[in-house]
């Protein structure tokens, strides 16, 4: 029998040798590149010139206000589009949107136009650049959308700017679009974030009305996402089929060097990586997103780029374009990006830190604490309404987080547990204290640091130390929520986010309203209704180790808090009553379009999990047990009296053995069927397929360990994440 195993360490120097590096990019010159940021883009000014006065005023309107677009001036607009398009390179255009799958769609059509006579012109009319009708029956709907009524529309966001898309041979204009049916309910993830974002403003600006704000003021949510993610070399990609069909490895057993000498985070970047890097961030600076950070992360060949917060509207568009971005760039080096939360088993998974924030049009960050925080009333009235806020809806942040990828990572020691809580620091935890107990003022104040050296200057210390165990902390002047998972989209997280908060505001100021009617001043009713939040919600606060067994105790059975362990227990509460009522009295979702959601959850759920369960089925069935066969075949060929012959054949002789058994176990969960409905389907996958993979996959990783190297018929941990 001759067995074709493909691992020779020769690989391993092909994969590292293997940089492309004809297909980099030019570097830019560095006095050129603020001249490059947002050159793809339709900015603003770029529209000033190219539209009438009139025009150009109303559009503003539109985007910075929110104002309901006037119709008329659709044409005009669609003209200046096209016109900025075709310089830049671009024959099509397409309606930009995000369906319910988390990623982006679209259907490009040319400009051409058939003018008769063999003459064609460049045409895009406003009604094109309004309203575009692709088919909907292949997009998740939840039922929203019977077969029969397949109608869904995009239609033009005129709130986030368009864009260009370059590929080798040209380029496509961009429309940023929301999709919904032809009931205008949501279909995708932009169109309840912009209600979110008018929710919040409605809920904010009457506080701020009160807190002496001009007439007119407008709040908005801001948000920073920091991307983790890894990078393996292509090849290796290619013969993982588990890499291939789910994103993360299904096999591979721990190597001997993992994360624990701690040296990667924050290391030097290697060349090719960092060239990687250079070229990705070129063409982000080019889409106008303003990536800042960037640098090694925990786990060997795991890397983070973060941009400066943007309005969250723009930011979770952004988000969408950076991961694509950095998926195709990677491509040209000869490398792929992984941005599956836990790609490798036993090594940390990746994330995406999403730090919130609101601020009027004006810039003033209302989680801004100043000099005096303990003095700071309005600050501390928008933070004691994002405690409740957290507090009340723990429920939903954690199902908005949930999916099969995550499950991997919240909860293990090396992101926040699934129990939500909030970090607030040791400074800003006192004055709350301090408040609730009836002092007031503060305790401890941030000050300069002295560094021992006369030679280095003093620093100022901040005064909150920081937590990476917590699932929400306030860090300085934002709340930075550290559940979101590294691939999914941020628009659903950034919509719960603005609800939960509107919602507590709403109810803040109704208090405040009260206690004001009832005689006291302002200042004294703020005070008042800070101490009572403050105690009402205080469980919801935590400074300690997130990680701990003592915590995970503590929260479930004396604070009360939530655990929802897994993503299915979270996804449960999504369409409670309390949500139904929250998300409807809002307006971002009605009860339908919750229910969709919560559906389609399900269904993502069902679906990743089955085919992670069928991949392991082919991958055991047809290239470990064979590879363990094969040499266990080998061995017989070592003349007999071998010790070491008959010790490695009765050992890898009843591992296989035992692969084999898991192997029918997991073929008979993969084939049934656990129900009708999607839920059921669902709780399959996590109670029968997902343990029974894990039972063959246990086998297959002592094989692994066992075998000959050279007919190991994957590329192992050791290979893929030391080659960079
Ligand atoms: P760290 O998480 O290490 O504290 P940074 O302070 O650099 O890192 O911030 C991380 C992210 O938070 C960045 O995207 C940054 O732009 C964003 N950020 C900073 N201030 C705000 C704010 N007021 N609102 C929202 N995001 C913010
Ligand atoms: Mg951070």
């Amino acid at each position: 029998m001759t067995q074709t195993g493909n691992n020779q360490d020769f690989d391993v120097n092909s994969a590292a040798r293997n940089w492309r590096v004809e297909a980099t990019a030019q570097p830019t010159p560095s006095e050129l590149v603020t001249e490059k940021f947002a050159s793809d883009v339709l900015t603003v000014d770029q529209l000033k010139t190219r539209l009438s006065k009139s025009a150009f005023k109303s559009l503003q309107a539109t985007a910075e206000r929110g104002e309901t677009l006037d119709p008329t001036i659709a044409d005009t607009v669609a003209l200046a589009m096209k016109s900025w398009a075709m310089e830049m390179g671009a024959t099509h255009y397409t309606h930009w949107f995000q369906p319910l799958t988390g990623g982006t769609a679209e259907k490009h059509d040319s400009f051409l136009n058939p003018a008769g006579d063999g003459v064609a012109i460049m045409s895009f009319s406003g009604k094109e650049l309004i309203q575009a009708e692709p088919d909907a029956s292949s997009f998740p709907s939840g039922g929203l959308r019977a077969t029969f009524e397949a109608r869904g529309y995009t239609a033009w966001d005129p709130s986030s700017p368009a864009f260009v898309i370059r590929h080798a041979n040209g380029a496509t204009l961009c429309i940023p679009s929301v999709f919904a049916s032809w009931k205008g309910e949501a279909l995708d993830l932009k169109t309840p974030l912009l209600r979110s974002i008018e929710a919040l403003n409605k809920a904010v600006t009457p506080a701020l009305k009160l807190f002496g704000a001009s007439e007119g003021t407008r709040v908005t949510s801001s948000l920073g996402a920091e991307q983790e993610y890894f990078l393996i070399a292509e090849e290796y990609y290619y013969r993982r089929p588990d890499l291939v069909m789910s994103g993360r490895t299904l096999f591979g057993a721990k190597p001997p060097r993992g994360q624990e000498l701690e040296d990667h985070y924050f290391g030097a970047i290697p060349d090719r990586i960092l060239s990687f890097m250079t070229d990705a961030e070129m063409q982000l600076y080019a889409l106008g997103i303003p990536v800042k950070t960037r640098h090694n992360e925990v786990a060997p060949g795991q890397f983070e780029v973060a941009p400066i917060f943007e309005n969250s509207n723009i930011a979770a568009d952004h988000q969408q374009l950076m991961m694509q971005v950095l998926r195709n760039t990677a491509r040209k080096y000869g490398l792929v990006c992984l941005m599956h939360e836990k790609p490798f088993a036993g090594i940390n998974g990746s994330g995406k830190h999403c730090n919130w924030s609101m601020a009027t049009d004006a810039g003033e960050n209302l989680l801004d604490p100043g000099e005096t925080p303990d003095e700071n009333m309005q600050f501390l009235f928008f933070t004691s309404a994002v405690l409740k806020a957290v507090d009340e809806h723990q429920d939903l942040l954690r199902a908005c987080v949930a999916s099969a990828s995550n499950d991997h990572r919240l909860g293990a020691a090396e992101a926040p547990p699934a129990i939500i809580s909030i970090f607030l620091g040791s400074e800003l935890s006192d004055i709350f204290e301090r408040l609730a107990s009836g002092q007031g003022g503060r305790g401890k104040a941030a000050g300069l640091m002295g560094l021992g050296s006369r030679v280095l200057p003093e620093i100022p210390i901040h005064a909150g130390d920081r937590n990476r165990t917590s699932p929400f902390a306030f860090t300085g002047n934002k709340f930075e929520f550290r559940a979101v998972g590294s691939s999914q989209s941020i628009s659903f997280p950034i919509t719960v986010m603005n609800a939960i908060v509107a919602d507590s505001v709403g109810h803040l100021v109704e208090d405040l309203q009260a206690k004001m009617e009832g005689g006291a001043a302002l200042d004294a009713a703020l005070a008042d209704l800070v101490r009572e939040t403050y105690t009402k919600h205080k469980r919801i606060v935590f400074d300690g180790d997130g990680y701990s067994d003592e915590w995970h105790h503590e929260a479930e059975h004396t604070r009360g808090l939530l655990n929802l362990r897994t993503a299915l227990d979270a996804v449960e509460q999504l369409h409670s009553p309390k949500n139904v009522e929250l998300f409807g009295k809002l307006e971002i979702l009605n009860d339908r379009e919750l229910a969709a959601r919560q559906e389609i959850m399900y269904d993502i759920y069902f679906k990743t999990v089955n085919i992670e369960g069928e991949t392991t089925e082919y991958m055991a069935q047809r290239q470990i047990l064979p590879a363990a066969l094969a040499y266990l075949a080998a061995l017989k060929d070592v003349p007999e009296g071998s010790r070491a012959a008959a010790g490695v054949s009765r050992e890898v002789g009843e591992v296989t053995d035992k692969l084999y058994d898991a192997l029918q176990a997991l073929r008979e969960q993969n084939a049934a069927q656990g129900g009708e409905e999607v839920h059921e389907k669902a709780h399959h996958m996590r109670d029968a397929v997902l343990p029974a993979m894990n039972e063959v996959r246990a086998c297959a990783d002592r094989l692994e360990n066992l075998i000959d190297f050279k007919l190991w018929p994957l590329p192992t941990y050791r290979q893929m994440l030391f080659v960079k």
